[in-house]
């Protein structure tokens, strides 16, 4: 198969053909249709992350269809239409895993980073990390729900019943979370890179009750914040435009580092937290509103060949939306 794998940080993906993955137990075998392009793709590839498996191949937003089911699967047929998350594998004995809490199980494996992962024509997964996906959207337009819309949902969740959201970063997850915020009720606050006009008109069109420079100060207190954008400085800025009682949630799994602040941002019960990974709960709950809050994706997408390109251009902030590699023919 051909695949795009990463053999040393730092460096670019290299073009390869490999053989064909076999699924083992429990795996099954997915011909890949399309593979969203993440920031975390980009900490993995910049060595920002530690211990990844090398050579890996990276993506953990696929969909795809089950060409194959190892032994002992019932869960899924040949034929089913799958989505891989990030989440690969827990060992569901450790307290972390027995609490609901698998997104922070201590023996966890990762898609893309430790498994490997969709920047390729096949792949094995194991079937219980496994989604289900809807029909009625193509591979391209469903891939980003993957990880930017999960991680978004469980980001979004962790901002309680906040009325009045503010969302620093408007890239693949923000423009996920802020229609699925829409559709909850809730106004949203979208914050940009200070000047970025592209990315304040694609927050307004989604429904944005305010859009400005992430340098702007919003019109009135937030209930909560959620930084995607993986800028520390996000951080203490989020405190200040948060009212009393509310929460900074740092969505990204890497992020520059958070300069010293007074503590009277903090004061007042403040919260700032981390989001970190995801659980199967997350994945199923999210499918179901996403189609429930009727979400589109914007996407760009590119071969699997030009999957360097796709990186370079997340990397430089030159996409509206989500980019994601497809095995199709891209228009
Ligand atoms: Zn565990
Ligand atoms: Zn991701």
């Amino acid at each position: 198969m051909h695949a795009m794998l990463l053999r040393l940080p730092r460096t670019e993906l290299e073009s390869t053909t490999l053989r064909d993955p076999r699924p083992q137990r429990g795996q099954l075998l997915v011909k890949v249709g399309a593979c969203g392009v993440c920031r975390t793709d980009l900490h993995v590839i910049d060595g920002e992350l530690s211990d990844p498996r090398l050579p890996i191949i990276p993506g953990h937003e696929i969909v795809g269809t089950v060409v194959e089911v190892g032994a002992g699967v019932d869960a899924f047929n040949v034929g089913d239409r799958v989505g891989v998350p990030w989440l690969g594998f827990t060992c569901g004995t450790c307290a972390y895993c027995k609490t609901g809490r698998e997104n922070l199980c201590d023996s966890a494996r990762f898609t893309g980073y430790t498994i490997d992962g969709g920047y390729a024509e096949y792949t094995v997964a194991d079937n219980r990390y496994c989604l289900r996906m809807p029909s009625g959207r193509s591979d391209v337009e469903l891939a980003p729900w993957l990880c930017a819309g999960l991680i978004g949902y469980r980001a979004l969740r962790m901002a309680g019943d906040a009325k009045r959201l503010g969302i620093y970063g408007f890239g693949a997850a923000a423009h996920i979370v802020a229609q699925v915020a829409h559709y909850q009720g809730r106004e949203i606050f979208a914050f940009t890179r200070p000047g970025d006009d592209a990315g304040q008109r694609f927050a307004r069109e989604l429904g944005a009750t305010w859009v400005g420079g992430s340098d702007e100060a919003p019109p009135a207190p937030l209930d909560a914040a959620l930084v995607f954008a993986p800028v520390g400085s996000l951080v203490p800025k989020a405190l200040r435009d948060i009212a009393k009682g509310g929460t900074v949630v740092c969505a990204g799994i890497h992020m520059s580092d958070i300069p010293q602040f007074p503590y009277a941002l903090l004061w007042g019960e403040r919260h700032v937290r981390s989001v970190a990974n995801l659980t199967r709960r997350d994945g199923v709950e999210f499918i179901e509103i996403a189609q429930k809050a009727a979400i589109r994706t914007r996407v760009t997408a590119f071969p699997l060949s030009a999957a360097n390109d796709a990186l370079r251009a997340l990397r430089d902030g030159a996409l509206t939306g989500a980019a994601v590699l497809t095995t199709a023919v891209v228009e």
